[in-house]
């Protein structure tokens, strides 16, 4: 899967995106951008003219209008200027209005044919498409769509991170499950990858902390949601920025760079992880020897005619375990789910020997 991917800006990253989560009306595309560029130096303006929405009856865009709005506003302040399309219909439109960059909303990600229609609508035309996570946390279907744009023809892709959805409640609107997109990045190491905080956070107070996890984990930008008046927007308005608040959240936030070239760091940072190499060895060398011990213990279920799987068992090691991680001071949330995975390979390693076939059938 060695894609070759280029960076379609070629200011310093992070670089910054920001603009109203919709297009309303004229004044206020022109004016939120006007007052976001008087704050900070954006690399693009962003509105959205069709609006996929959760539920009916919802203010679902201004369509085609919009974009010339979104276009002479970008004129205005001299920069690009990008809106979502959903179908094939809408990557027409977008570049009849001479949008320069478009973004395939988490909504359409999770559907391989208008993806493969927004593809097919892109064919031999050279314009940076962003792409944002699926819905649901499936990195197949996000990568899915990467390659399915990437065979159009288009190099121009960045990735765009902005949450799964889930029944459970969390502060996040969306969870960020930030190992996703580290593992889409091991997928394709060039791909750029920007944060959408709006639609994670959900919640203006959260931006900036989800903005700076975004910097500590060496993202190329960040995609910003700010209007003028949030608390009268027309879709969003919890998650919005004013642009002097975009300015101020810039500012706060601390940068990282890829690599030191200081010579003293890189030593300390090589010592440091030959002991993490050690530590790692001596945790597989245990679990090895736990799985061996599970397979024992699978062998003697299996003489017993035991089932695997015991409640109470699994409890108990839950509680154990969970006291013996808050001693050490570790996270117990994260705990439960190493325990659950390591569980859930005994179960595995015990299964395979209930399946078994007697070596010697009379
Ligand atoms: C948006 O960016 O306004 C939007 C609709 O985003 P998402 O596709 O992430 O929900
Ligand atoms: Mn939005």
């Amino acid at each position: 899967m060695n894609k070759y991917f280029e960076f379609p800006f070629e200011s310093k990253k992070p670089i910054v995106i920001a603009g109203s989560c919709s297009a309303e009306t004229e004044e206020q595309v022109l004016e939120t951008a006007k007052q976001i560029s008087a704050q900070t130096d954006i690399s693009a303006l962003r509105a959205g003219i069709w609006k996929p929405r959760t539920r009916p009856n919802s203010f679902e865009g201004v369509g085609v209008k919009g974009l010339t709005w979104l276009k002479a506003a970008g004129k205005e302040i001299g920069k690009p200027v990008i809106t979502e399309v959903a179908n094939g219909k809408h990557v027409e439109e977008a570049l009849k209005a001479e949008i320069d960059m478009l973004w395939i909303g988490a909504r359409t990600t999770v559907n391989p044919f208008f993806v493969q229609e927004i593809a097919e609508a892109l064919e031999g035309i050279n314009i940076p498409v962003f792409i944002k996570n699926p819905v649901n946390p499936d990195l197949n279907l996000w990568i899915g769509a990467i390659e399915r744009v990437h065979d159009a023809g288009i190099n121009n892709i960045v990735a765009i991170h902005r949450g799964f959805s889930s029944f459970d409640q969390s502060v996040y609107r969306n969870q960020p499950m930030w190992e996703i997109p580290i593992a889409l990045k091991a997928n394709f190491p060039q791909l750029p990858i920007i944060c959408d905080p709006s639609h994670i956070a959900g919640s203006r107070d959260l931006i900036q902390e989800v903005c700076q996890q975004a910097l500590n984990l060496d993202y190329d930008g960040l995609m910003v949601e700010t209007h003028l008046d949030p608390n009268n927007a027309w879709s969003d308005k919890e998650q919005q920025l004013t642009p002097l608040a975009l300015g101020e959240m810039l500012k706060s936030l601390k940068p990282r760079q890829t690599q030191s070239g200081d010579i003293k760091f890189q030593n300390k940072l090589e010592e440091l992880r030959l002991k993490i190499d050690e530590l790692d060895n001596s945790l597989l060398k245990k679990l090895a020897d736990r799985m061996a011990l599970v397979a024992e213990i699978g062998e003697y279920k299996k003489e017993n005619n035991v089932a695997i799987f015991q409640l109470e068992r699994w409890k108990e090691i839950l509680e154990t375990r969970s006291k013996w991680a808050s001693i050490l001071n570790l996270d117990i949330e994260s705990m439960h789910k190493l325990l659950s995975e390591i569980h859930s390979y005994s179960i595995k390693v015990q299964t395979e020997i209930m399946d078994e076939k007697a070596e010697n059938p009379s």
